[in-house]
């Protein structure tokens, strides 16, 4: 699974005692993420030898219930993360800490926390009173307050739609690179099928054919968001689709993605694919 290389080394600088006090995890899917992340800390607490799915420990246990005194993992509440939740945290570590070494704590959507929630945070990053470690989750990097980003170590962990291969964050961004041109060469440069299909697919395998559309529907979704939410960060070359024309082509890649599975002439379906794209934008929607 992509993304959870990235995360999982969290395991090895635990054991080396090299964890720092708080992580801030950029992500392009915070579900995704969280789940990987609830396994490294599974992996971190087991008294077993962790294996997935350990059901023989109470600890894996209490964080598969999220209901583990010291594991605490906080969402927004409404538009924000409220400076109450931080205190309400911070009580309940002070109160609980006999079940593990660590309390640890989670921050869904980092980008959240705004000016009073934060400044309570900061006591917790600047002074790691006991053995604190935090996660700060964000799919918006640029919009997680200075103060809070400069006081964490960066991490990326990247997850695609269709996870049979596990590749790197290093790899992930290449993919996306070359995904990213290839949608500019139908989107833009509308190049004949046959000839932009030959130049991104010869002598690819089914799994890289498969990571490189799951790729392309992870740029779409992610456009679709940015669109819905008003954000920014839209490849320019897709920011003028409609939400409309998006979604059909989302649509078409799950379709494509579905018929690869089938065995199915491969080049055929990429040849229709790039006609279908073309189809779509021909219609105005
Ligand atoms: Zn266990």
């Amino acid at each position: 699974m992509t993304g959870s290389k990235d995360l999982e080394k969290l395991v090895e600088y635990y054991h080396n005692k090299k964890l720092a006090h708080a992580y801030l995890i950029t992500t392009n899917n915070i579900p995704k993420c969280l789940e990987v992340l609830l396994k490294v800390i599974k992996n971190i607490f087991c008294v077993n030898n962790y294996e997935d799915n350990c059901n023989k420990c109470s600890l894996c246990h209490l964080i598969d219930l999220k209901n583990l005194p010291s594991l605490k993992i906080i969402e927004p509440d409404g538009e924000f993360i409220k400076k109450e939740q931080i205190l309400d945290l911070k009580n309940t570590f002070a109160k609980s800490n006999q079940f593990t070494n660590e309390s640890i704590y989670i921050i869904k959507n980092a980008e959240k926390l705004n000016s009073p929630s934060a400044n309570t945070m900061l006591k917790f990053l600047e002074e790691p009173e006991g053995n604190v470690i935090g996660f700060f989750i964000t799919t918006e990097k640029d919009n997680v307050l200075p103060t809070i980003q400069s006081r964490c170590e960066l991490i990326s962990a990247n997850f695609l739609e269709d996870e049979s291969t596990d590749i790197t964050n290093v790899e992930y961004q290449e993919l996306s690179q070359k995904v990213i041109e290839y949608l500019k060469d139908i989107e833009v440069e509308k190049k004949k099928s046959i000839l932009c299909n030959n130049e991104y697919f010869i002598d690819l395998e089914k799994a890289d054919v498969k990571n490189f559309l799951s790729m392309a529907l992870s740029i779409y979704k992610s456009t679709l968001n940015n669109k819905i939410n008003g954000t920014k960060e839209n490849p320019t070359f897709l920011s003028n689709l409609s939400i409309k024309n998006i979604q059909r082509k989302m649509q078409l890649i799950i379709e494509i993605l579905q018929e690869i599975n089938y065995n199915v002439n491969i080049e055929l379906l990429l040849d229709k694919f790039v006609l279908e794209m073309e189809g779509i934008n021909n219609e105005v929607i």
